[in-house]
Order: structure tokens, then C-alpha cells, then sequence
């Protein structure tokens, strides 16, 4: 009897698992057609100051097509299917000469954050493919932020730690994305060169909550640690008015997060650049 119902569980898990590969097969197929037909763009979430200026924007990638899956499974996808290049790269260009036209239209807005995977990193062309972008669109490079996120993926490679030299020599800035949330975030301050810290928004979203003293302690620390590095600190996920009151008492940078606006595309992203409709400070504006 028992026999027969572990082969029983066992023939369902198979049909599960053969179910699962036979999804992500056609997920495959869709994102391979979904590059070809350009269903990949990006959209823009402001990053505003301790004054609640719009300075900048993260431009995160979105798949335009019905029920497309969010980036957290393609941005995968398109990795193992050796896309990201592809994608990464137009997004790179595209954004830099969107950033650049913004830039001239609103004087507060100066930089434009881009999400790079380690996949780029490995290639030995993208630092050249970031200066091209930069000298066509006029952007000046220090008005460009590479987001890097920790991952298995990225090591202190040479080659890598090279790319990273030659990018912040030229006056690119560097982030290190999800800090706190990684295998080995500290390790990246040793060996990575950086200019900013985005702290994760896991820290973030509850900090207005009761009870969040832990929460605070942990987001205290990691701004003293990005201050003893030199760092700038940009705080993701604030999504209330009383969670930006206290990342500014606590000393972030720069704020993103719902409160402000939720990713827009470019057409909504300009119209709000043109209105500078940021919700007021609930505080004394804490102004560096
Ligand atoms: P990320 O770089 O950490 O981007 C921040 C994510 O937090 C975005 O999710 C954004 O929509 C979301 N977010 C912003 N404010 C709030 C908030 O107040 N509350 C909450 N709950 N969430 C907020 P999104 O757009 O789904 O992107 C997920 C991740 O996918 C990104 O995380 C990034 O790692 C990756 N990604 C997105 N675009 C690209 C890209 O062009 N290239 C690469 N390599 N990765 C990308
Ligand atoms: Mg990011
Ligand atoms: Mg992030
Ligand atoms: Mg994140």
C-alpha cells in the first residue's frame, strides 16, 4: 500500500514539474518574441531630495504586453536567455537621451538611474557602450547612476572591478542596490567602488509602524556605515509621508517610493517634471 501511494506522489510531482518547464518554455518563447517586437520599455520613478525636489529618476524596465510578468521574472528570463545584453543596452541608450531632454526642461533634474545586471558587467564593450550613449545624448556622466544589485553573479573579478574603475573615472556614479538583503553585502563596500548606498526597502516599509525600533536601529546603522564609507544614501519604499519624515531625520540623501509616485511612463513622467507636483513636506523641509 505504501508503495503504492509514493509512486502515486510521485507521478503527480512529475506532471507538476513537467508542467512548470513547459511554462517557463513558453515564457522563453514569449520574451524572445517580446524583444523583437520592442514590448520592452522603460518606465521612471521620480527620486526626490531632502527638500522634495524631483532630482532624478530610476528607470525600471517594463513588459508591455497582456499579462506580462513583472521584472522580478523577466529580468531572469531574459538572463538565461541571453537577452539582457540586448535590452539592457537600448534601455541604457534610450534613458540617457530621455534623461538628457529632462534636463534641459527642469533644472532640478539631474540624474538618471539605471539597473545594470552582472551579465553587463561581464561584457567588455559596455563601458563603451555607456560613453557612446552619454556623448550622443550630451548627458554628462556624472549625471548617470549604475545600480548594481548583489547577487551569486558578481565577484571581485578583475576584469569587473576594471570595468567599475574606468566607469567612476569618467565621472559615472555607482549604487549598490537592496542594500542589507544580500549573501554578502558587506563585502561589496571592501572591494566595490561605490559612491551610493539604496538601502532596501524591506527596512523601509514598515519604519512608521509600532514597535519598529529594530527596524530604525538596523536603518541607523546602515546610514552610519554608508557615512564612515563616504557614501550618499538613497532610501527605496517609502510609501507615507511619516516614513520620509523619518528617513530624513535619520540622514537619507535622497527618498523614492509610492508617497512620491509610482514608476510612470515617459510621456506621465514628463507631464509631472513640468508640474513639479510633489506631495509638500509634513516637516520643516530639512534642507543640506
Ligand atoms: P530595484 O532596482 O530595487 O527597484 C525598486 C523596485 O521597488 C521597483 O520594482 C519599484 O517599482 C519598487 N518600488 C518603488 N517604490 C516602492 C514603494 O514605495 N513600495 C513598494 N512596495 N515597492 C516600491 P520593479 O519595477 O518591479 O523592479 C523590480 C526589480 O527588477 C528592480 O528592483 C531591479 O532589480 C529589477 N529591474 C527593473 N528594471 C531593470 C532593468 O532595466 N535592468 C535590470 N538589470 N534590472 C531591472
Ligand atoms: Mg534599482
Ligand atoms: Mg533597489
Ligand atoms: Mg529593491
Amino acid at each position: 500500500h505504501a508503495r503504492e501511494h509514493g509512486s502515486t506522489s510521485l507521478r503527480r510531482f512529475d506532471a507538476e514539474i513537467a508542467e512548470q518547464l513547459e511554462r517557463r518554455k513558453q515564457l522563453a518563447m514569449r520574451v524572445r518574441q517580446a524583444v523583437t517586437r520592442q514590448e520592452f520599455v522603460a518606465f521612471f520613478q521620480p527620486i526626490v531630495s531632502r527638500d522634495y525636489r524631483i532630482v532624478g529618476a530610476e528607470a525600471l524596465l517594463r513588459w508591455q504586453a497582456p499579462d506580462a510578468p513583472g521584472p522580478a521574472e523577466f529580468i531572469p528570463l531574459l538572463e538565461e536567455q541571453g537577452l539582457i545584453r540586448e535590452v539592457g543596452r537600448q534601455m541604457l541608450h534610450d534613458v540617457i537621451h530621455t534623461a538628457a531632454r529632462w534636463r534641459h526642461e527642469q533644472e532640478a533634474f539631474q540624474n538618471i538611474s539605471v539597473n545594470v545586471s552582472p551579465i553587463q558587467l561581464r561584457e567588455e564593450a559596455f563601458v563603451n557602450h555607456v560613453i557612446d550613449a552619454l556623448k550622443t545624448s550630451g548627458l554628462p556622466a556624472s549625471c548617470l547612476i549604475l545600480e548594481i544589485t548583489e547577487s551569486l553573479y558578481i565577484s571581485a573579478e578583475k576584469a569587473v572591478l576594471n570595468r567599475l574603475a574606468r566607469l567612476r573615472q569618467l565621472g559615472v556614479r555607482l549604487a549598490l542596490d537592496d542594500f542589507g538583503t544580500g549573501y554578502s553585502a558587506l563585502s561589496y563596500l571592501q572591494w566595490m567602488p561605490l559612491d551610493i548606498l539604496k538601502i532596501d526597502k524591506s527596512f523601509v516599509l514598515k519604519l512608521a509602524e509600532e514597535h519598529a525600533e529594530r527596524d530604525i536601529t538596523i536603518v541607523r546603522a546602515i546610514i552610519q556605515i554608508a557615512q564612515a564609507c563616504g557614501l550618499d544614501v538613497t532610501a527605496e519604499g517609502i510609501e507615507s509621508a511619516e516614513v520620509a519624515r523619518i528617513m530624513c531625520e535619520l540622514g537619507a540623501h535622497c527618498l523614492q517610493g509610492y508617497h512620491f509616485s509610482r514608476p510612470l511612463g515617459e510621456e506621465a513622467m514628463t507631464a509631472l517634471l513640468h508640474s513639479s507636483a510633489m506631495p509638500p513636506p509634513s516637516h520643516q523641509p530639512l534642507i543640506d
